[in-house]
């Protein structure tokens, strides 16, 4: 049998299979996923070969295969710094939602969102929220944000899971995907998912944050059926996922307007600094790259090692 694994303990996880039916599983011997250490096998979002077993007319699955994974995200581990915990697998979807104020989300924050989420090859959408709230500069705002990242490539909708502007909008992206939702706290995401499908109780609220820092190591996330035929996934606080093991050549290829311009470049292992005949920096100076983008840029790849592979997360 066939089935996405919805919630995981540990050692039982709940496997839904296509008629949705629900069982709950263990998995029989080792499993290693090639080209990642982590501390779970097996993540919610995994789609997994399992045959029945019957004990004392008790109905339970034997995990034996997990079938490639379309892509997966991870945050490090606290304790076993070397080690990372798959949070979800088989993304469609992240919705990234940005307010302008209380509380600001900076394009830092956002460039350093999209670089992670490029190299996972999780698709986002920017869901601006809060737009009822706003004054007609803090709208220009959006609309100019807006116009930066759809022009290269990103969907943008502007919302209010307050009066439910545009909500039909991202209800009609999600139908028959996975999708999560990140940002900083007091965004609106708890507000929007309620809007989106009333009686569905995050967990995200539940856990305090104070609590999470000392829980990294067994952050669990759960899948929920919703009744327009979406799936979420629901992680505990948080607010994007940490870039793991990047090199400074491969930033730039997660910036794709630096990724379109780089065969322009004089030097194909051109880093856009201080090399000559660069394409990225020729398109900066006559204003087709956006300015924040560019020192977003900077910041990541001139940082620290460890800073770029710092883990975003709710503090
Ligand atoms: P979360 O931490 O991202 O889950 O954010 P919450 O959903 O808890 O929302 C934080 C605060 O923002 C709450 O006081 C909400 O009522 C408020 N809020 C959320 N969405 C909107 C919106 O679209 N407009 C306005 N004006 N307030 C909102
Ligand atoms: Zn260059």
């Amino acid at each position: 049998m066939t089935g996405r694994v919805y919630k995981s303990t540990g050692s039982w996880y709940t496997v839904k299979t296509e008629l949705g039916k629900t069982y709950e599983c263990r998995i029989k011997g080792k499993f290693r996923i090639k080209g990642i250490k982590s501390t779970n096998p097996i993540a919610v979002g995994d789609v997994v070969d399992f045959e029945l077993e019957v004990d004392n007319n008790q109905e339970s699955g034997i995990i034996h295969h997990i079938q490639d994974r379309k892509n997966y995200i991870v945050r490090k581990s606290v304790n076993l710094s070397k080690q990372t915990h798959v949070i979800a697998a088989n993304l469609d979807m992240v919705f990234l939602m940005i307010t302008i104020n209380n509380p600001p989300t900076l394009t830092s924050f956002i460039d350093r969102f999209l670089v992670t989420a490029e190299a996972y090859s999780v698709k986002t959408v920017l869901l601006f929220n809060k737009v009822d709230a706003y004054d007609p500069d803090t709208l220009d705002e959006v609309r100019y944000l807006a116009h930066v990242y759809r022009k290269i490539g990103y969907e943008c909708i502007g919302v209010s899971a307050k009066t439910g502007k545009n909500i039909d909008k991202v209800k009609a992206l999600m139908r028959d995907k996975v999708s999560m939702f990140s940002g900083h706290s007091g965004v609106g995401k708890s507000t929007l998912v309620n809007a989106i499908e009333p009686n569905l109780n995050l967990k995200t609220k539940e856990i305090s944050s104070q609590h999470m820092q000392g829980q990294h190591t067994t952050t669990f996330a759960e899948m929920f059926d919703l009744s327009f035929g979406a799936k979420i996934i629901d992680t505990p606080g948080i607010k994007g996922f940490g870039i793991v093991d990047m090199d400074k050549e491969e930033v730039g290829d997660y910036f794709p307007e630096f990724f379109a311009l780089k065969q322009d470049c004089k030097f194909n292992n051109c880093l856009h600094i201080n090399e000559p005949k660069c394409a990225v920096k020729n398109a900066l100076e006559e204003g087709e790259v956006e300015y924040s983008r560019y020192r977003s840029y900077l910041q990541i790849i001139e940082g620290e090692e460890e800073h770029y592979r710092t883990d975003i997360w709710d503090k």
